[in-house]
């Protein structure tokens, strides 16, 4: 997307079909999602890569890289992480860092909906976000009636008004998700239970991945099982992510470093 006048725009826009039930988290919320869909831009989420490589001489080598998240082909599960986090933040009764981390996965929602790129080599990135801030300075408020007029459902445009309406659907979306979810009513014991029972599933399975493998080949079978053992700790059901959104557990993505 491009200035943050626009996003901030389109988001005061979307922020109309939700008035009812923004009440209830206030003006702190508010506040946070101002500050979480420009943020972003200053405040950077890094992306790690790791790369196994196995050298001549037989040996392993793992290395990670650090970057920038990307922005405009921004990874899913980065949207996702916000999201889950604005809803954990919100189930704590935190409201500002609520509406940050909810205004943070806007910004990439919107950002998302600029298509970069038409062809392989022909990057449309500019002339696109020129086109944004025409149609906004041009239509007035009809490109917004537009915007809730038309349902897209597409992901990316590289037609100025088109990306601008992909963007308006997709805040608004979120949105709406983030106050249906928060309405609902979780049950936190039984969530905790639940989690507390794959847990201990978790380190049952090592164990005794562990146990197998050396009583059947030796102290070698542990190079089949340490593998096991980490993808079994490293694997995250859905339950977790519903525990995260219950205000239960953070669970950081494993492809980046977010700022929060
Ligand atoms: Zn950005």
């Amino acid at each position: 997307m491009p200035s943050w006048r626009v996003h901030r725009t389109v988001l005061s826009q979307a922020l109309r079909e939700v008035s009812e039930e923004l009440g209830a988290l206030g003006e702190r919320f508010v506040k946070g999602l101002y500050k979480g869909v420009v943020e972003p831009d200053k405040v950077s989420d890094k992306a790690v890569k790791i790369r196994v490589r196995i050298t001549r001489s037989g040996r392993v080598r793992v290395r990670s890289y650090r970057g920038y998240a990307k922005h405009h082909t921004v990874d899913e599960s980065l949207i996702e992480y916000y999201y889950n986090l604005a809803l954990y933040h919100a189930r704590r009764r935190n409201a500002f860092l609520s509406g940050v981390a909810l205004g943070r996965a806007i910004h990439y929602a919107q950002d998302g909906s600029v298509e970069t790129k038409r062809f392989p080599v022909l990057n449309v990135h500019d002339r696109v976000e020129e086109e944004i801030e025409e149609a906004i300075k041009s239509f007035g408020g009809d490109v917004w009636k537009l915007c809730r007029s038309t349902k897209l459902g597409r992901e990316a445009s590289t037609q100025g008004l088109e990306a601008l309406c992909v963007a308006y659907e997709k805040t608004s979306r979120l949105l709406k998700n983030f106050f249906t979810e928060l309405a609902e009513p979780v049950d936190v014991k039984e969530l905790r239970r639940k989690v507390r029972m794959i847990r201990i599933a978790k380190i049952w399975i090592a164990v005794t991945v562990a146990i197998v493998a050396v009583a059947t080949v030796g102290v070698s079978g542990l190079v089949i099982a340490i593998p096991i053992c980490i993808a079994t700790a490293l694997y995250r059901p859905k339950t977790y992510y519903e525990a995260m959104k219950a205000g239960l557990m953070v669970l950081k993505p494993y492809s980046f470093e977010p700022a929060y």
